[in-house]
C-alpha cells in the first residue's frame, strides 16, 4: 500500500518506520501540509495520511480524487478539517484514530490546571534567575472546587475521574449524558449552569457549527468572576477575542490553551527566528496567567505509538476490503 504522509514531523517517522515493514506499507514523507499547493505530490499513492492541521476542503478532496487517491487516513481523531460533504460527494473514504490514548489529553488538561493555579510557569522562571520570593504565586486547593467539564466522551470522562480524585465537584454538560458518570457522582447540568457555578471550566466536546464560537461574550458574562478556562479540544470553540477581553477585564483568571483558533499558520513549527505577524496570539502571550502549550495534549510514547498501529490497520483494512471499521461518516 502507498501511502502520502503529509505533514511528515520527526515524531511521526518514529512512529510509523518501525511498523511499515510489517504492514507492506510504501510511504513517501512529506514535510509540508496537504493544502490545495501541496495535494499534487499525492499521486500515485492509494492513501494520503493527514494530521490535525493539514486542510482538506472541498478543492484538496476532488484533486484528490482525480489523480486517483482512494482514501484519506487521518491520524487523529477530530475530522473537523475534512470537508466530509465533499468527500461523500466523490466518493473518497475518510477514516481516522478514534481513540489512541483518552488520558494522554486528559492528563494534559490537570497538568495545565496545576500548573496555572500554582503558578509553575512563573516559579520555575523565578528560581532560574535566584528569585525564592512567594508573592504572586498563591494558588487554591482543588480540593472543593467546582470544575466545568463540557463534553463527557472519551476524554471528559476520564478527566473527571482524575478530578473527583482531587475532591472536586465534577458539573457536565453533554447532548449524551453518561449515566455511568452519574453514578460516580458527576452532575449533568444545562450549560448556563455550568458556566455560573464552576471554577475551572474544561471544553471536551468536538468541533462543530453548534460549538464553533460557544465561549463568547454571553457565555463569559454567565460566568463567575476569575473562572479558569481549559481548551485541549479545538481552538475555535473559543472566540479568542472575546476571550482576551476578558482577560483585561478580570473575568477570566486563568487560560489554558492547547489548541489556538488560527494555529495552522504558527503550531508544529520552529518559529523561534520569526516575528510572529498573529497579534492576537501575541496579545495572548503577554498575559501572565495564559498558559499556551502547541497542540501537544496528545503527546505520549503511548498516544503516538496507538496512532501509527490504527492508521496503518485502517488503511489496510480499507484498500483490501473498501471499508473501515473507523470510516468518519457524513
Ligand atoms: P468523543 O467523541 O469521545 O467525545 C466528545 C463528546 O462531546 C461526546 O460525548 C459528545 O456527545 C459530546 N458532544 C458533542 N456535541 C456536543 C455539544 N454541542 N456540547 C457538548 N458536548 C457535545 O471525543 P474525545 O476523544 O473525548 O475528544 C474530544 C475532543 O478532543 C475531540 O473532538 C478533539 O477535538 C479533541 N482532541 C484534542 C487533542 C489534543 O491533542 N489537543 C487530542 C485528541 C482530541
Amino acid at each position: 500500500m502507498k501511502i502520502a504522509m503529509f505533514s511528515a514531523k520527526p515524531w511521526v517517522h518514529h512512529a510509523f518506520d518501525p511498523l511499515a515493514t510489517s504492514f507492506q506499507a510504501e510511504i513517501t514523507w512529506l514535510e509540508p501540509r496537504l493544502e490545495p499547493a501541496t495535494v499534487a505530490l499525492a499521486a500515485g499513492h492509494d492513501a494520503v495520511c493527514a494530521f490535525v492541521n493539514d486542510q482538506m476542503d472541498t478543492a484538496v478532496v476532488q484533486r484528490l480524487k482525480e489523480i486517483g487517491v482512494r482514501l484519506i487516513a487521518l491520524r487523529c481523531a477530530g475530522f473537523n478539517n475534512v470537508d466530509l460533504k465533499a468527500a461523500a460527494g466523490v466518493g473518497m473514504a475518510v477514516v481516522r484514530v478514534p481513540a489512541y490514548s483518552p488520558y494522554s489529553v486528559a492528563e494534559h488538561a490537570v497538568g495545565m490546571m496545576l500548573c496555572l493555579n500554582r503558578r509553575f510557569h512563573r516559579s520555575w522562571a523565578r528560581v532560574l534567575e535566584g528569585n525564592f520570593a512567594l508573592d504572586g504565586l498563591l494558588g487554591f486547593d482543588m480540593h472543593g472546587k467546582t470544575v466545568g467539564v463540557v463534553g463527557t466522551g472519551k476524554i471528559g470522562q476520564i478527566l473527571c475521574k482524575i478530578l473527583s480524585g482531587f475532591g472536586c465537584r465534577i458539573l457536565a454538560y453533554d447532548t449524551a449524558p453518561n449515566s455511568a458518570l452519574v453514578a460516580a457522582g458527576v452532575q449533568y447540568v444545562d450549560l448556563a449552569t455550568l458556566y455560573g457555578l464552576s471554577d475551572i471550566i474544561s471544553l471536551h466536546c468536538p468541533l462543530t457549527p453548534r460549538t464553533r464560537h460557544m465561549i463568547d461574550g454571553p457565555a463569559l458574562d454567565a460566568m463567575k468572576k476569575g473562572v479558569m478556562i481549559i481548551n485541549t479540544s479545538r481552538g475555535p470553540l473559543i472566540d479568542t477575542g472575546a476571550v482576551i477581553g476578558a482577560l483585561k477585564s478580570g473575568k477570566i483568571g486563568f487560560l489554558g490553551l492547547d489548541v489556538y483558533e488560527e494555529e495552522q499558520e504558527l503550531f508544529f513549527e520552529d518559529r523561534s527566528e520569526q516575528v510572529i505577524q498573529d497579534d492576537v496570539f501575541v496579545r495572548l502571550q503577554t498575559f501572565p496567567n495564559v498558559l499556551i502549550t502547541a497542540h501537544q495534549a496528545f503527546f505520549t510514547k503511548e498516544a503516538v505509538e496507538n496512532i501509527a498501529q490504527t492508521t496503518l490497520e485502517n488503511i489496510r483494512e480499507f484498500l483490501a476490503t473498501g471499508v473501515c471499521k473507523n470510516s468518519v461518516a457524513l
